[in-house]
């Protein structure tokens, strides 16, 4: 239903600052990465942290979060708060980096899969696929979702770099600074035949799904508490929504908004 709402009816969604957060870790990180190895010093990411934070308070994702001071301090301090933590996993001199940011995709039958890889490194056993998390860290049981968004990105590796990615790798860099240890916040699962089928299977499925949706206009409602957290929730047919009136609503909810941060309007 949220595929639908966001894709088939195109209804616009508001950023979050968990969102927004998530985005500017990455892009500071990725301009330290982009760095030769011995350039990647503290100086440097302080520079790198003053760059994308110039580039985002132009951003309308940035602006439509319509902060005040306090909490744009807060935020600030949250995303230097994900950096060091990303320190005190990795020393980034060390980091072997293939690619940041690199768009892969592969065949699957009757569509196309593909996305870019936040940052593909290797280790003495080979390719890693791996992607920053700035929530707080989840154990191995409760990281599947994410795992399996890296197997993707490994199917996708095996067919345009023709090489397997050996394992797939997540960095949380939220929670409490002390909260967790090392082993918590690097989560790695290795690539086998069985997770690379899995993840084929699966997007045959979904994509099944998703075109019997489109026939039928039945699509699967998943109600949990992250309903809460959901854009389209008051229209959501599972809350006794009306789907008919999310596009004009949602759209001007998004105008308002627009209008609010000062943002022109978007044609
Ligand atoms: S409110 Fe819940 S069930 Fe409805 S689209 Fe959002 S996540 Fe899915």
């Amino acid at each position: 239903m949220k595929y639908r709402f966001q894709y088939i009816e195109s209804v616009p969604s508001l950023p979050n600052a968990a969102m927004v957060r998530g985005s500017f870790v990455h892009r500071v990180l990725e301009l330290l990465l982009a760095r030769a190895a011995q350039d990647r010093t503290l100086d440097a990411v302080r520079k790198d942290f003053e760059i994308a934070e110039g580039e985002f308070r132009l951003r309308d994702d940035f602006r439509l979060l319509l902060l005040d001071a306090t909490s744009e301090a807060d935020f600030w301090e949250s995303c230097r708060e994900c950096v060091r933590a990303y320190y005190r996993i990795e020393q980034p001199a060390t980091a072997n980096i293939v690619e940041l940011e690199k768009w892969v995709s592969t065949p699957l039958g009757e569509f196309e899969l593909g996305g870019f890889i936040d940052r593909l490194e290797r280790d003495d056993d080979g390719l890693v696929v791996s992607d920053y998390k700035t929530g707080a860290p989840k154990p191995l049981r409760f990281s599947t979702d994410y795992l399996r968004q890296l197997t993707y990105y490994a199917l996708m590796c095996e067919t345009q770099l023709n090489e397997t990615p050996h394992s797939v790798r997540i960095y949380y860099l939220g929670g409490g600074k002390d909260e967790h240890t090392r082993d918590e916040r690097v989560v790695t699962q290795a690539v086998t035949d069985a997770t690379l089928a899995d993840v084929r299977d699966t997007a045959r499925r979904v994509f099944g799904e998703i075109e019997a949706g489109k026939s039928s206009g039945e699509f699967a409602t998943n109600v949990t508490n992250l309903c809460n957290w959901c854009d389209f929730k008051q229209w959501c047919p599972a809350h006794g929504g009306d789907i008919g009136q999310a596009l004009a609503a949602g759209t001007e909810r998004v105008a308002l908004r627009r209008r609010e941060a000062g943002l022109p309007e978007k044609t």
